[in-house]
């Protein structure tokens, strides 16, 4: 009998964006997919539905999230049977607004729709409306080892998130309030996990949750970050273990001495500092002084030498004063931190930042504050490059962009927020995934060089 190849029902666009926590929830609204026998498709030309999995962690990231939903519905205009979804942190932190703004959108997800989006797709195809578990009470779901997933980034490297939610209260932080309170999964879920990952040929593990150092505290089996790490680090095999989201606050000697012993752990810490100013830490509900910070940093470089740093500033919050940012810049100028990152301060509805009675900084000055850091930090930057010149680094080749090019990083820089390898050689690299390379070029951000072949 002669088969015919049906064209699956529901073909699927979609579009992942905000930060990598929210990638692994797309990833996992797409292995749902992948079990509901939707099939994915990379042009929205071929597709029937078109999800966007949006942000809302500042304005910026609203606009963006606002502006692929204008241009969804251009899409579905176009062609009759067409819906379009929106998913993630905007319909969860506010959907009326959703509805009011785009009234053609035809289903919303919220952060607890994700194990059941493939039904509530059909159910919207067939013209029914699907109800979506968004009631303004925070958000409980957490996917596990067994939870479908289909990785959306590169062969090399994947992104584990270790827990969600967060209970801090950083008076400008609406993720809370959208996230809901921290949930760690249990750590013999993550290392089920990661040991697949492994299995399956990733060579990078990047592990994630809104704050990783506070990971299973709202546990009751003493689950802490130290002893996640040492279990994982155990997996045997060649790959790369990535402690990412750490908070000032909880990073502790015995996590440093962990990761300073480690085989896998690699010698990387991203700890967002926001400022140096203890009025300002203060008034941000950091939780931690100028004091503090700067002793835990002198800690951190002297249990892990030749450790790379990552941090990221926020300026502009209500109050700073062109004192307050001058003491950041000096701070920024010793300290020399390895990669930096400067966020402006975007008010974000119920923060409690909304509620201090504090002048705010008007926007031309936070753009001219976080102009200033970011040029310190490229000639920063330079000299940590330029000092790599000539030297040979392993490197983990992410992609091929051309014959004989490629795109890869070393070990002090993490997926899509640090810095990249322009690397020459030889076609195959990509399958090597780790490989050594001579760095013959520098600029601020990248290096360049090439593959070895031995
Ligand atoms: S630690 Fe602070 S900034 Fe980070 S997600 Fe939690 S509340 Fe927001």
């Amino acid at each position: 009998m002669k088969r015919t190849k049906r064209t699956p029902k529901v073909r699927i666009h979609i579009v992942s964006l905000g930060c990598a926590k929210n990638l692994v929830d797309t990833e996992v609204m797409a292995g749902v997919f992948a079990v509901g026998r939707f099939s994915l498709v990379a042009d929205p030309a071929q597709a029937n539905v078109y999800l966007i999995n949006t942000c809302s962690f500042i304005h910026d990231a609203r606009e963006e999230g606002e502006d692929e939903i204008g241009q969804a519905l251009r899409w579905k205009k176009k062609k009759k049977g067409r819906r379009v979804v929106v998913a993630g942190c905007l319909p969860q932190r506010s959907p009326e607004e959703v509805h009011e703004r785009f009234p053609d959108v035809d289903l919303l997800l919220g952060l607890d729709d994700v194990p059941r989006a493939a039904e509530m797709i059909e159910s919207c195809l067939e013209g029914n409306v699907a109800e979506t578990t968004i009631t303004g009470a925070p958000a409980t779901f957490l996917y596990d080892h067994d939870s479908p997933r289909l990785l959306l980034t590169p062969t090399s490297f994947a992104y584990v998130k270790i827990a969600e939610g967060c209970d801090h209260r950083c008076t400008f932080c609406a993720i809370p309030a959208i996230r809901g309170p921290q949930r760690s999964r249990d750590i013999d879920s993550v290392r089920i996990e990661c040991e697949r990952l492994v299995d399956s040929g990733i060579r990078e593990i990047n592990l994630i949750a809104q704050d990783t150092t506070r990971y299973g505290a709202d546990r009751t089996d003493g689950a802490t970050i130290t002893e996640l790490l040492k279990t994982c680090d155990q997996i045997p095999g060649t790959y790369w273990l990535r402690l990412l989201y750490t908070h000032p606050r909880y990073v502790t000697e015995d996590l440093l001495a962990t990761m300073a012993q480690a085989e896998h752990i690699l010698p990387y810490i991203d700890i967002p500092l926001q400022h140096i100013n203890d009025t300002m830490l203060q008034r941000m509900g950091r939780r931690v002084s100028n004091e503090e910070t700067i002793r835990l940093m002198e800690a951190i470089r002297s249990t892990c030498p030749g450790i790379t740093i990552r941090t990221t500033f926020l300026v502009g919050f209500p109050g700073e004063t062109d004192a307050m940012h001058r003491e950041l810049m000096a701070f920024v100028e010793s300290f020399r931190f390895d990669r930096l990152g400067v966020f402006t301060y975007s008010p974000e509805p119920g923060t409690p930042a909304l509620n201090l009675d504090l002048p705010p900084v008007p926007q031309e000055t936070a753009d001219a504050r976080r102009e200033e850091l970011l040029e310190l930090q490229q000639g920063i930057s330079q000299a940590h490059n330029d000092v790599l010149l000539g030297e040979t680094l392993d490197v983990l080749i992410d992609e091929r962009v051309g014959p004989g090019e490629f795109l890869g990083r070393t070990k002090a820089d993490a997926p899509d927020i640090d810095n990249c390898v322009h690397v020459s050689g030889p076609e195959g690299c990509l399958e090597l995934g780790l490989v050594p390379v001579k760095i013959t070029g520098t600029d601020p951000y990248d290096l360049y060089g090439d593959v070895i072949v031995t």
